[in-house]
Formats: C-alpha cells, structure tokens, sequence
C-alpha cells in the first residue's frame, strides 16, 4: 500500500505499517493519559495497540500461511488502524481452498483465546465474567477479549471479510462461481449498510469497514465476472483483424486522418512485414502538440511493447493489457501481425458473453464449459495490478482501532465498465 512504511520480514513476507497506523497510536496514548492524568495510563494504550496489532499480524500470518500450502504467496501484510491486510497473489479459486484460507486467521485467534483462558484457568482459576469484561481487567485478560473479538468480527458473513469467504465458499460448492460470488457480495453489502448505519450512531470507523466492504466486495465481484467471461476463449476468437497499419516514415497526420475516420485508437507500425512499434494514441496527442504533423511515425512509437499468441487465452493477454501502457495488444505469429486486442474489443467480449451466460445461452466466443472450469485454469500472474485484498476488519473492544483503508494505489479502475481491484 502506498506509504507504508516496512517494519519486518516474517517467514519471508515483508510487513508493512500505514503511516495513519502512527496516528492512532498518538490518539490513544493522548487519549489515555487525558483521561487518567497519568503518563503510565498513556503508555499502557499505547502497549495495548501495539499487543491487538501483534495479534493481528499473527492473524494474517494464519491467511498467509495457508495459503502458501496450496502454492499461492502473499506479497505482503500491511498494519492499517482498521486492522490488517494480507495481500494474496490471489485468492484460491477451488472453494474447499478458500475455506480452509479463511478459517486459518480466525484459527489462530481461537487458539490464542483458548490458550489464555487454560493459562487464566490454571494460574488463579476462571475470573468471574463480569471482571473480566470489564474496561479495567488485567492485560491478559484484554488480550483474551480481543482475540475473541476478532473472530466473532470476522466471522461476519460479510464479503470479503473472512466470515463471507467462508461463505462464498460454501455456495460455489453448490452454485455456479459466479453467481456464489454475487450472493455473497450482495449478502455482503447488506451488511455495509448495517455497518455504515451502526457507524452513524455507534463508532464512526464502523463507517469506513462499511465502505471498504461494500468496495472491495464489488470489485471482486467485477474481477470474477471477467475472469469467468474470459476463461476457455483464445486470442484468435476475438481479436480485431480489420485495422489500419502505419508505415514507420509515415507522418503523424496519416495517423490523424486515421483517428478521425473512426478506424481505431492505437496503430501497430510495420517496416515491410515486421513489426516494429505501435503508436498510441496518448503518444500520438503528446506528439502532435510538440513536433507538429509532419513528424514520422518511427520518432514517437513506442519501440518496447508486448504482444499475444492467437492461440493463447484472452485472459492472460488480458493481464498483460492491464500493465502495460498501451490500450492495444498487437497479436503475432511467426513475426507475423495478425490481429489487435484491445480493452474495447475485450469489453465488447464481456457484455455478449455476460447477456448470454444470464439468457443461459451458449457461449459465444469460447467452448461452451462450466463455469467452474473456466475459473480452475486461470491464475492470476504475479506483478499484475489485480491484487486481492483481504481485509481483516474488526470491531475491538472500547470502540479502538477502526480508521479509513486507503485505497490509493489498488484502487478501482474503470475498465469497460467493470471496476476492477
Ligand atoms: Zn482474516
């Protein structure tokens, strides 16, 4: 997350704090000492905080960790004062995988809680309910409490909390992917709008746990209709094969002429039969304005691009679309250029093949399979900007702990409609 600051490295994932994380600290710790007119008081909120995020570190270590097992790695845990965040390169796709993922954090909260009330039970026996709920209960204590918080929290089927991937879980077991994805994102957003209404009235970061719920979980939403949509459909299918090529020494202008015909956006360059760079249409603008048109084509290509097979699928040429800079993918064999992918043409694809799964038409573009099976072949590539975030979001004990996630470098982009993480 953009920011943060690197605190760690624990079993080979680095961990992160979000600068607002600090801010909390201050809070509490002036909060405290305000309240007590004792600087001992003060530090003691302030070790309280610094214990609830250790616990929570250990938390997403158990998503993390788990995860590892069925060969997927994080690429970080981040401390945000609304609690933590595992970045998972990706989320399992095989429901029972991405129950037992979900469970694992929760787990470790379980047993942690269980591990101190053996320890209470043994040292001094079980303290009566009432102390030990209490504000001024013993650190222990405290701690015990806030491991049981943060499971009955996060275990709130709401998606993509920990309680509504397990849920999400349960339904792809018996529905469609998709459509698991949409119950549980709407049973999810019910959800939000409990939370931003308790958040009105209750405690204002309830507030911003409904936002990041209501968010997160329509993106995910978006990347699973996509990935599903794309699934099982090769390049070829779908690629553009009527488009307009530039000659390297061909000025700007014939690129102009070509734009304002409605042709396409982006043009592939072509020295004979070879293809040499693709002019984009943001370079094509930049260009226009400093050198005029007359200038050629070749000075303001982009002479590094990707390109994609025609056999291989449009979702992971997708990927690939999504990094890059240019909104146009050329695609070539042999040396040879075939056709354009572009994220226009991709969002054309989307919507014949979203209005045909919901007529319960075969599809169009690919062969005609599951769903299911769609989704069990695509991954998503490490380094692309598609990161699955799982937020652990938790209500704490007095009300502390709860601020806005920042959504500033993974956030929503607009991509033929589909808003995306
Ligand atoms: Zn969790």
């Amino acid at each position: 997350m953009g920011g943060s600051w690197r605190i760690g490295r624990i079993a080979g994932i680095d961990v992160y704090v979000h600068p607002t994380f600090l801010i909390l600290l201050a809070w509490v710790g002036l909060a405290h000492y305000l309240e007590h007119h004792n600087p001992a008081e003060g530090l003691a909120g302030v070790v309280f905080i610094l214990a609830l995020f250790g616990i929570v570190v250990l938390h997403e270590l158990g998503h993390a960790l788990t995860a590892r097992r069925f060969g997927i790695r994080t690429r970080d845990i981040t401390l945000l004062p609304i609690g933590g965040l595992a970045r998972l390169e990706r989320i399992p796709d095989v429901p029972w995988q991405e129950l037992v993922v979900a469970l694992a954090g929760p787990a470790v909260n379980v047993v942690m809680a269980a591990a101190i009330y053996l320890g209470l039970m043994l040292g001094h026996g079980i303290a009566p309910i009432g102390e030990t709920l209490g504000v001024g209960g013993r650190f222990v204590e405290q701690m015990f409490l806030v491991n049981v918080s943060l499971v009955l929290f996060n275990m709130i089927p709401a998606f993509p909390m920990d309680g509504g991937r397990v849920l999400r879980a349960l339904l792809a077991m018996r529905l469609d992917y998709v459509r698991a994805t949409k119950a549980a994102v709407a049973i999810g957003q019910g959800f939000a709008v409990v939370f931003g209404l308790l958040g009105l009235f209750v405690n204002p970061l309830l507030i911003f746990i409904a936002l990041f719920v209501w968010l997160a979980g329509a993106q995910e939403a978006g990347l699973v209709t996509i990935r599903t949509a794309l699934g099982g459909i090769p390049v070829q299918r779908v690629m553009i094969t009527d488009f307009r090529a530039l000659g390297p020494e061909d000025p700007l202008s014939l690129a102009v002429n070509h734009v304002l015909g409605g042709f396409q956006q982006d043009f592939p360059v072509l020295d004979e039969d070879r293809l040499v760079g693709i002019l984009a249409r943001n370079d094509l603008a930049a260009a226009l304005g400093r050198h005029g048109p007359e200038t050629p084509v070749a000075e303001v290509m982009q002479q590094d691009f990707v390109t994609a097979d025609p056999r291989e699928m449009v979702q992971a040429a997708f990927e690939r679309l999504q990094v890059g800079h240019c909104r146009t993918l050329p695609v070539v064999q042999h040396g040879r250029l075939l056709g354009l992918l572009t994220a226009d043409n991709l969002a054309e694809v989307l919507l014949l093949q979203e209005t045909l799964r919901e007529a319960d038409r075969p599809r169009l573009f690919g062969m005609d399979r599951s769903s299911r099976q769609a989704t069990d072949e695509v991954s998503i590539v490490p380094g692309d900007r598609v990161p699955i975030q799982r937020p652990d979001a938790g209500s704490l004990a007095g009300g502390r702990g709860r601020e806005p996630s920042s959504f500033g470098a993974d956030g929503p982009s607009d991509w033929g409609g589909h808003s995306m993480l």
